[in-house]
């Protein structure tokens, strides 16, 4: 097989071709600036607002409150530290977790180099946020809780619900980083109690350097993008117009093939995982078995060192990643996996594969067929590997 078989979706996505066809009118005939008052551009204002009708019903939305922003990590900085100048009156403390995305965690570092305290909270071994934990971390200053909907190197789905009712119940706002669930698996921001919720474009079929957030009415937030009026003042900047479009035209994909699309992906993910515990010694799944996005599987192999298995797949064409994209290039094993528990030289061994609904079962056996023999080689290699089995043959 020398074609690409591509397993890391949940780094980035191809742009359907659809997704593609909406787009280039955008950047051709109708280039007009939807701020304008001419009737030129009248019909993009017009596109504009029906795209933001289309993904404010991704989540249950009122349109007024899907603000566009310049993808997934400038709506996480946004939500926290507009939140923390907001309501500072209220008090300077935020509740988030070990396991969040960096562009949550690395802008509370700085929050806290600005004076703000931040509880982080550990997770259980799968990976899930524990309530009682989140009880306990409340205080009268407590201004935000930021937990994400889902995590995007192991897949665990959160209690967003349930935490959205004791934020409610306190009076204490609720941000979600829902970058890896938004149009992949049911959302509802009245049912869930979300006052804020981060989304992006390229993670689900669509173009990159857009996003979303959606700022519950009430919610007195300000702009963080100084500038223009656009956006009811609350995030300046002329309108990505083509991204916009190709990112509404994705959500309305991904929303009509929700279902089908879950269903499909937990059967190829499932085979995966099987075949991997069934076939190869001495690994462990990561993550929550059942509350878990359709598209990830993560594993480690013991006695293994992630980057070399992820060159070794990548000459046999296989795109996989080993904690997330944004970290590879440093050595450091991946946080999320250290808050689950697991030891150091465990953490390196780790592997995510993040499929797709194109991802057909003949390609899912290769990746195993090839994965096997990569960690077997990788193994015969390893002196680590070789005391441990003399060990166990004692
Ligand atoms: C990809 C990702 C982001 C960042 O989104 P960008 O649009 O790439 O800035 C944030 N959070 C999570 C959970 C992600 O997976």
């Amino acid at each position: 097989m020398s074609k690409l078989i591509y397993m890391d979706n949940a780094a980035t996505t191809k742009v359907l071709p659809e997704v593609v066809d909406t787009m280039l009118p955008y950047f051709t005939e109708k280039y007009g600036n939807p701020s304008a008052i001419y009737t030129f551009a009248e019909q993009v204002s017009k596109d504009v607002a029906t795209a933001r009708e289309t993904l404010a019903g991704v989540i249950g939305a009122k349109v007024e409150e899907i603000y566009f922003t310049g993808g997934g990590s400038e709506s996480d900085n946004w939500a926290l530290k507009a939140t923390v100048e907001a309501y500072k009156n209220k008090g300077n403390h935020i509740i988030t977790s070990k396991i969040e995305h960096h562009a949550i965690l690395h802008t509370c570092a700085w929050l806290e180099k600005q004076g703000v305290e931040v509880t982080y909270l550990d997770v259980d071994e799968n990976g899930l946020v524990k309530i009682e934990d989140l009880k306990k971390a409340i205080k009268p200053t407590t201004i935000l809780i930021s937990i994400m909907t889902a995590n995007n190197e192991i897949g665990t789905i959160e209690p967003i619900k349930e935490i959205g009712a004791i934020a409610k119940e306190n009076g204490i706002l609720f941000h979600t980083d829902a970058v890896q669930a938004f149009g992949h698996i049911p959302i509802n921001v009245d049912e869930m109690n979300i006052d804020m919720l981060s989304a992006s474009g390229h993670k689900i079929n669509g173009p990159k350097g857009i996003g979303l957030m959606y700022i519950r009415k009430g919610v007195k937030i300000k702009s963080f993008i100084h500038g223009g009026a656009q956006e009811r003042n609350r995030r300046a900047g002329t309108h990505n117009v083509p991204g916009i479009i190709g990112f509404a035209k994705a959500a309305e994909i991904a929303v009509a093939k929700m279902d089908e699309r879950i269903a499909y992906e937990t059967k190829i993910r499932d085979h995966i995982i099987k075949r991997i515990e069934d076939e190869i010694p001495y690994v462990k799944i990561n993550g929550d078995r059942v509350k878990r996005l359709p598209n990830n599987v993560n594993v480690c192999f013991r006695f293994i060192e992630g980057e070399s298995m992820l060159i070794l797949l990548a000459q046999q064409g296989i795109c996989g990643s080993s904690g997330s994209a944004c970290t590879s290039g440093s050595l450091d094993p991946s946080h999320v996996l250290l808050a689950i528990g697991l030891p150091h030289e465990i953490a390196h061994g780790s592997l995510r594969l993040s499929i797709s609904d194109e991802t057909t079962k003949e390609e899912a056996d290769f990746v195993v067929d090839e994965l096997k023999k990569i960690i077997e080689r990788l193994r015969s290699m390893s002196p680590l590997y070789e005391d441990f089995v003399k060990k166990q043959n004692k």
